[in-house]
């Protein structure tokens, strides 16, 4: 593992700062300001405006009157919809290396990395989704008698849509390409820890003509301005990335007010099931990748990795050896696959889950310590002969510490991958095809990968069973969750 190098940090664009309401950029009405951090030194990069629950009035109000009154609705025609989100991705792909330092600054995912994966993901995903816009028609339905029945899928009008810091420009697109597609209007909070990248994108927004508030993006804190938005009583609709503690917090609120529709992408422990007949090197890499990608940040994350009796061993060996040459360092060098964690938090309650895998016995092979005395960076990590029942075999973790468990056969390893709260990913690793049907069939999870992880496009829905979410993204079947089914029957 390299060590952290110092942050060599080319001159990063910052844009701008403020909310965006109704096409203009403001001040919060309390006028606070909250701080985003470089999570590469912990300083300060700027000073950013923090609404609370009077700017989510004004931007629910901006985004209700676009909705009600404006052109987006009135004058535009689902064509012209497209077009504007077509403009947007290439805005995004001309100024891509640009928004990837920013995201790289704000978020600490090297830079390279960002661009050749978040970016070319966030610019897919608008275009796939702009390619929809004229294209979700209802049905004609042959119903008894003199009628003509029809459907058709309306917007389901203002959403408000929370987003996290792991991937942020990636899940801005994944929010607001259904969105816009179908119609709606959006009230968007990025995450407080990475606000920079969405009101970047925000600007280009405003460039490529969408109406003034159609988008409204406010930056600020979860329990005031997040619960603002999950709380109002004019948000139709409200979409939410993140943990599954808040996502119960989200749909009590939507609840208690006015059953907005709720979707929620939650969290994972993904079981990663290697047999001993998969291609080892593939299996290795691709477990490594599975884990330590995005230093470990990912809700889908292959945290739970099984490996068969028969080649524990020597998978144990090369996955050491493999986590013990990742790069470790600064974002904006070349050489780097790993950055820092996002935040002091995210760091401490890493390095707590790296202390309780100690506690339970499980055997550290790999790292569990601190990179550096500056910034958030940790050792790429790994403990071997984790049980079913320890902590760090049953909880997110999100951050780079791999668990291995060993498994005996595919019954058990099928048992024990469903032993859990979670259902939102899984893979399998093996070149039986009936082993690879088999795990793909009985596993619990809204994505199985198969031979290969992490695997993603944006036509391919992507979302949980049991307590990783409700609903899906992406692909045809990411749009029912932004439209109204409207049944129309005329007599004859
Ligand atoms: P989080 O609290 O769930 O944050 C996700 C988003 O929800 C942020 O925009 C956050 O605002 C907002 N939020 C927080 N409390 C809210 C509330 N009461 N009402 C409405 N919105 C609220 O996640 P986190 O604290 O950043 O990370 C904690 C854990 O969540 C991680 O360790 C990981 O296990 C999981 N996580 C999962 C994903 C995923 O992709 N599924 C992404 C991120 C985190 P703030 O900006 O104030 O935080
Ligand atoms: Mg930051």
């Amino acid at each position: 593992m390299a060590t952290a190098t110092a942050t060599m940090q080319p001159n990063v664009k910052i844009g701008p700062t403020k909310l965006l309401i109704n096409g203009k950029w403001v001040d919060s009405v309390s006028g606070k300001t909250f701080p985003t951090i470089n999570p590469s030194t912990g300083e300060v990069i700027t000073q950013v405006a923090e609404a609370d629950a009077p700017d989510v009035d004004k931007a629910v109000a901006a985004a209700r009157g676009a909705f009600d009154k404006g052109p987006w609705r009135k004058k535009m025609s689902s064509a012209d919809r497209g077009v504007l989100m077509n403009r947007l991705a290439d805005l995004i792909e001309k100024h891509a290396d640009e928004l990837a330092e920013l995201e790289a600054l704000d978020n600490g995912k090297p830079a390279h990395v960002a661009r050749a994966a978040d970016l070319p993901l966030t610019i897919a995903c608008y275009r796939y989704y702009a390619g929809w816009a004229d294209k979700n028609h209802g049905k004609t339905i042959p119903v008894s008698g003199n009628y003509f029945c029809y459907t058709k899928h309306e917007p389901v009008g203002v959403v408000g849509q929370i987003i996290p810091w792991n991937f942020p420009l990636l899940m801005q697109a994944w929010k607001l390409g259904p969105a816009l597609a179908t119609g709606c209007t959006v009230v968007m909070k990025p995450a407080e820890q990475t606000p920079l990248t969405a009101l970047r994108v925000g600007e280009l927004i405003m460039e490529a003509g969408f109406p003034e508030g159609v988008v409204n993006l406010l930056p600020g804190y979860g329990p005031t301005a997040g619960a603002a938005i999950a709380r109002h009583m004019d948000v139709d609709k409200v979409a939410f990335t993140g943990s599954t503690e808040v996502g119960h917090l989200i749909m009590k609120n939507a609840a208690e007010t006015n059953l907005k529709r709720v979707t929620l992408e939650l969290g994972g422990k993904s079981p990663n099931i290697v047999f001993a007949d998969a291609d080892m090197d593939e299996a290795i890499e691709g477990a490594h990748f599975a884990l330590f990608f995005n230093q470990g940040q990912c809700c889908c994350a292959g945290s739970r990795l099984y490996v068969e009796e028969k080649a524990y061993d020597e998978f144990v060996d090369r996955s050491v050896a493999r986590a013990k040459k990742r790069t470790v360092g600064s974002p904006f060098d070349k050489n780097t696959e790993q950055g820092p964690q996002v935040d002091q938090d995210q760091f401490n309650k890493v390095m707590s889950y790296i202390d309780a895998g100690k506690k339970e016995k499980a055997k550290l092979v790999a790292g569990g310590n601190r990179v550096g005395d500056k910034g958030y960076f940790i050792e790429p990590t790994v403990f071997a002969d984790v049980q079913d029942n320890m902590k760090i075999a049953q909880e997110e973790i999100f951050g780079p510490v791999m668990s291995i468990l060993k498994f005996k056969d595919l019954n058990e390893v099928v048992e024990r991958a469903n032993k859990s709260q979670y259902g939102l990913a899984a893979a399998v690793w093996t070149k039986d095809i009936s082993k690879a049907h088999a795990i793909a069939d009985s596993v619990r999870a809204g994505t199985v990968w198969v031979n290969c992880y992490d695997v993603f496009d944006a036509g391919a829905p992507f979302g949980g069973f049991k307590q990783s979410g409700i609903g899906r993204e992406l692909g045809e079947y990411g749009l029912a969750n932004y439209t109204e089914v409207k049944t129309v029957t005329v007599k004859l």
